[in-house]
């Protein structure tokens, strides 16, 4: 069945973006509860629908790893794309001054099982994998949302971004995944699978270490070190075999970086994948003292 905004009760903003607003609903037929994402983009309603078909795929296809797609519809030129609600939010708001190796450990499965998922079933590559385009909820379940399904979606809004993108790497709030990745700034159009790789390992990195790890007050400094200085590493607390993982993934040549398959067999997750970790309460807990700091 299709949504439609008339069945759409309004509640709570979750959060804003580059692009557009999400918003908590409640779907009043169902009674489920979503998150609607609101993107503003002047397009004709020819490229509008092209979106909304390309988006259709997404119910053909599902993992436990991807935020469940339940639909979309335009009015005027807005998008609202309605997905699963993930009641922890986001990573960057949950992983404080960093979390434990065997949280890192999941989280990293997930991630790699997600971006493998999407690349061998629906033959995509996310583009945009960060801290706050991985959600969670309170049964400890880590998901990828935010990928790049529809061509169309992905070609206008890299059109509503020209000119500011650079700008940007200096504003942590706003930054995009590509900004922190040296092809990206060596040249413009080079990228691929092995590109997610590389923000995989940075973001994980930001998550262990509790923040971005280039920090620089300019953007000219911050893109020399991406590109120059030694990609960033765990702190030392961290194993051996966790480090090691991070390193295969922040490989500064792209066609060194590890698969997915070959990352869920690398000893780090090995190590953890039969492990029983209790995400749910870690989840619980972050949750708690992040509305604490607030
Ligand atoms: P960018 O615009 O650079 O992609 P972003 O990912 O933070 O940044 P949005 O995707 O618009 O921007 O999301 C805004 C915030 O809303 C996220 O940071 C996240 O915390 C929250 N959010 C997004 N989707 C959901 C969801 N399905 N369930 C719960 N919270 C969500
Ligand atoms: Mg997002």
């Amino acid at each position: 069945f299709a949504i439609k905004m008339d069945d759409l009760l309004l509640q709570e903003e979750l959060g804003k973006g580059q692009y557009g607003t999400v918003k908590k609903v409640s779907h009043q037929v169902t009674n489920v509860v979503m998150a609607m994402k609101e993107i503003r983009l002047e397009l004709d309603e020819t490229k509008l629908q092209q979106i909304l078909m390309e988006l259709d795929i997404l119910h053909k296809s599902t993992s436990e790893d991807i935020v469940e797609f339940y639909g979309a519809f335009f009015i005027e030129s807005c998008v609202y794309y309605c997905m699963e609600y993930m009641d922890c939010g986001s990573l960057d708001k949950l992983y404080g001054d960093g979390v434990p190796e065997d949280v890192l450990a999941k989280i990293a499965i997930s991630m790699v099982k997600g971006l493998k998922f999407l690349k061998d079933e629906l033959s995509i590559i996310h583009r945009d994998v960060k801290p706050t385009n991985v959600l969670v909820n309170r049964k400890g379940q880590v998901k990828l949302c935010d990928f790049g399904v529809s061509g169309q979606l992905n070609k206008s809004l890299a059109k509503t971004n020209i000119g500011c993108q650079s700008y940007m790497a200096v504003r942590s709030k706003e930054r995009k995944s590509e900004e922190g990745m040296p092809e990206r700034i060596k040249a413009a159009d080079t990228y691929t699978v092995s590109s997610d790789v590389w923000s995989l390992g940075l973001s994980l990195v930001e998550v262990a270490g509790g923040k971005y790890p280039y920090t620089y007050d300019n953007m000219f400094a911050q893109l020399r070190a991406i590109v120059e200085e030694e990609p960033p590493t765990l702190p030392d607390h961290y194993s051996d075999e966790a480090r090691d993982f991070i390193s295969a993934c922040l490989h500064k040549e792209p066609s060194k970086r590890p698969s997915y398959a070959e990352l869920l067999q690398h000893p780090f997750i090995q190590k953890y994948i039969d492990v029983d970790v209790d995400m749910a309460s870690w989840a619980t807990e972050a949750v708690n003292s992040q509305q604490h700091r607030q």
